[in-house]
């Protein structure tokens, strides 16, 4: 027998996940002797013992590695045996270095929520229920390293039983730093008032069809029940929310069943440890409100993810809204004056509780149509997970974009995204946005020294980065970044040809972008083929007038008059004025940029066929004209297209959709072809560059991949050509994702 000692650092996400007591369990049920601690790199493991046991040890430890950690590596190094005598867990140290990670928040797990249910058990009914595999992480975080004095739980000194748990390495609450019961924990207020009652009370007040604010994990929502018109057409007009549509959270995965159609990886989804919204088919005749989601065929569900909204939505409606707690374009509300002050105008009643939120963070959305998943937003459950980029580099900052803002903090080996921002229009999300940054900078000890941002001199994003002092500033041209953001997820090196497909963004020329198709690496890109430009009347305010690109598109395909009759011809809509005013603009090219879009032709086409002619957000009239496809099959023709010379010429593709329509086809065939039209000259696209010698993968980001339809044809034309296509899986392809390509960029270009 062999006795040898050994000291193994773990990387990965291995604190706060419960990676400690496993390995203390693990240790001493091998009879090992030795230490765990935590350390700014990862988890530290001194191990000694019989050296057949040592390895066992070592080989358990990744195989049987509790449910949210992810061990990135383990670097072993032999040290000369010691004689140690029993296996202890080493506390942090006070003003011992950070913490290497902080985990995300995770959803409510099947043994606590046994619990709350169990009338033998003393926390049942209790709504801030958590243990070492659930509970709030990132959400309570003050400070590092991540332990219970550096969160909000510090306020709540815990009782003797609860310390009993926090402290005994055999049970599945040691060390679960959120630890609580009713004894010592956070409780409910309704209406200011503590209220042990008042989850009752709320779910009587929502079946009455009221609008109740509920404070819950990383921010209030607003609440509704989703079965009720009438509610929810108040909280509409209440929020001033438009048409955007509302996501809904459900009692249990029945009931998500009841409203849409919920393919295994959708199940899958719904019940994960992220738990986020997914965005699903919709089913007729569901019984939820028309005003959930107008002219959509799809709808948001989310299940109950902390105890608190299991405990709900047991006795409540068994579908209720719950839809972000802000003014329109402010962050999510998250501290309680403020939210008295802003949500109580808009709720009938407030539901809150006196566990502080650290940081806000919305609900992650993800949208899932058969086994097809494509991320929409990434907050809470994901954030901040990092994700490995094998670059040595100084920290960098990617400040991101303007609108959907995220951030990206980019340090030994790893991108941290922070949670969604929102859009940077005005001075409170401006001021969440500069929190967020220097929050991130204390909790991953890091001063980045270079600053990616985007070409856009307007961007509130690109301001912020010019107006920092002592850094080394890099510019990134916007679908570069995009292209980017794919290849760093997925540990792409490149070269690939880059799909770049959305609304708009600064050109390397000066002019709008959005149709790109680009051959790249992480340092640099050329745009080899790209969408024929159309004038953009009023620039940006076409985003809210989608008929004013129609117009724009019919001008360039059948000139200025021929354009301006057929668009009133089919467009009755449309006033003599407004047409004429804006076809002048266009021939004169006042105020026109042009522009490449991707999006805008989406949106042109859209309006065209008779979708909303205002967009009360961005991409309502491409997402309308999705929907307009439902029932139709795959198997149908392209409308004409050509390329030539690098540009895709879009003009015999609007006169064939105009012809149609006045010939009455019927609209779901013209909106299906119209997306195979896009699938099949993107894949002609990447023909044409793969037969000159270029590369062979091919990744596809941008707004406009999170249409299911296209990206869907778009990944099957490619798999039938030698070539091999590439989504995001996690990170959004719209500018969500935008701050990880910049970030990747930068650390590229400087790379020692
Ligand atoms: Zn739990
Ligand atoms: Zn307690």
């Amino acid at each position: 027998m062999r006795t040898v000692r050994s000291e193994t650092l773990v990387r990965g996400t291995v604190q706060g996940v419960g990676f400690r007591p496993f390995v203390y369990r693990l240790a001493t049920s091998l009879g090992l002797a030795g230490s765990v601690r935590n350390s700014p790199q990862g988890v530290v493991i001194e191990i000694e013992g019989e050296a057949k046991t040592v390895t066992a040890f070592l080989d358990r430890l990744i195989s049987e590695a509790p449910p949210l950690s992810r061990i990135s590596s383990l670097e072993t190094a032999d040290l000369a045996p010691a004689g140690l005598g029993e296996f202890r867990i080493i506390e942090s140290a006070p003003g011992s270095p950070p913490a290497a990670l902080i985990p995300p928040d995770v959803s409510l797990c099947s043994d606590c929520a046994a619990e709350i249910t169990d009338p033998r058990d003393r926390r049942l009914g209790y709504a801030f229920t958590n243990c070492t595999n659930c509970g709030p992480r990132f959400s309570i975080v003050l400070g590092i390293p991540y332990d219970r004095p550096e969160t909000t739980m510090a306020a709540f000194p815990m009782c003797r039983r609860c310390e009993g748990e926090y402290t005994n390495p055999a049970d599945r609450r040691f060390h679960a730093e959120p630890i609580a019961c009713p004894d010592c924990g956070p409780s409910l207020f309704l209406d200011g008032n503590a209220d042990a009652a008042a989850l009752d009370r709320v779910a009587h007040l929502l079946a009455g069809g009221k609008v109740v604010a509920i404070k819950g994990l990383g921010g209030y929502h607003l609440a509704c029940d989703a079965r009720s018109a009438e509610a929810v057409e108040v909280l509409r007009a209440r929020k001033g929310r438009g048409q955007k549509p509302f996501a809904i959270m459900v009692r249990d995965l029945e009931e998500a069943r009841r409203v849409a159609a919920v393919s295994s990886t959708a199940a899958a989804l719904l019940i994960s440890p992220e738990s986020p919204v997914v965005i699903l088919p919709a089913k007729r005749d569901s019984g939820l409100a028309p005003g959930i989601a107008p002219r959509q065929a799809t709808v948001g569900v989310m299940l109950p993810y902390t105890p608190l909204h299991r405990l709900l939505l047991a006795q409540s409606p068994p579908a209720l809204v719950m839809t972000s707690g802000n003014l329109a374009e402010e962050p999510i509300e998250h501290r309680d004056e403020e939210a008295k002050r802003k949500l109580g105008p808009l709720a009938d009643h407030i539901l809150s509780h006196n566990r502080e939120i650290a940081v806000p963070c919305d609900d992650s959305v993800v949208r899932c149509t058969g086994d097809l998943v494509s991320p929409v937003r990434r907050a809470r459950g994901y954030v901040p997970r990092a994700i490995p980029v094998e670059i040595a580099c100084s920290p960098v900052l990617g400040v991101g974009s303007h609108h959907k803002n995220t951030f990206c903090l980019l340090r030994e080996g790893e991108a941290i995204l922070s949670q969604h921002i929102g859009d940077l229009d005005t001075l409170e999300v401006l001021d969440y946005f500069r929190q967020a940054v220097a929050h991130f900078e204390r909790l991953f000890q890091a001063k980045p020294g270079i600053i990616a941002h985007d070409l856009h001199p307007g961007y509130l994003s690109t301001q912020y980065a010019q107006s920092l002092a002592d850094v080394r500033l890099v510019p990134v041209q916007h679908h570069h970044a995009h292209v980017v953001s794919v290849m760093a997820e997925l540990g792409l090196a490149g070269p690939v040809i880059g799909i770049a497909y959305d609304g708009t963004g600064y050109g390397a020329d000066g002019t709008i972008w959005g149709g790109e198709v680009l051959i790249a690496d992480r340092r640099d890109f050329r745009r080899a083929t790209h969408l024929r430009p159309v004038r953009l009347p009023g620039g940006e305010a076409a985003i809210e007038h989608p008929t004013r690109a129609t117009l724009s598109y019919l001008a360039d395909a059948f000139g200025p008059l021929e354009g301006e009759r057929i668009a009133r011809h089919l467009m009755p809509a449309l006033t003599d004025t407004e047409a004429r005013v804006v076809m002048r603009q266009i021939e004169r090219g006042v105020n026109s940029p042009l522009a490449s879009s991707m999006g805008r032709f989406f949106d042109a086409v859209g309006a065209l066929l008779g979708a909303s002619p205002i967009a009360t957000y961005e991409g309502q009239p491409a997402m309308e004209l999705e929907a307009m496809t439902a029932g139709v099959n795959d198997r149908v023709e392209p409308y004409p297209y050509a390329i030539e010379g690098g540009i895709i010429d879009t003009r015999l593709t609007v006169r064939q959709v105009a012809l149609e329509l006045q010939q009455k086809v019927e609209i779901s065939l013209i909106a299906a072809r119209f997306h195979e039209t896009i699938a099949a000259f993107t894949r002609d696209a990447c023909r044409q560059i793969r037969a000159q010698g270029g590369p062979s993968d091919v990744v596809l980001s941008g707004g406009v991949m999170q249409n299911a339809r296209l990206l869907s044809r778009l990944l099957g034309l490619l798999e039938g050509e030698d070539l091999t296509p590439h989504i995001h899986w996690e990170v959004p392809p719209n500018d969500g994702g935008l701050s990880l390509g910049q970030a990747v960029i930068a650390a590229a270009r400087s790379e020692s």
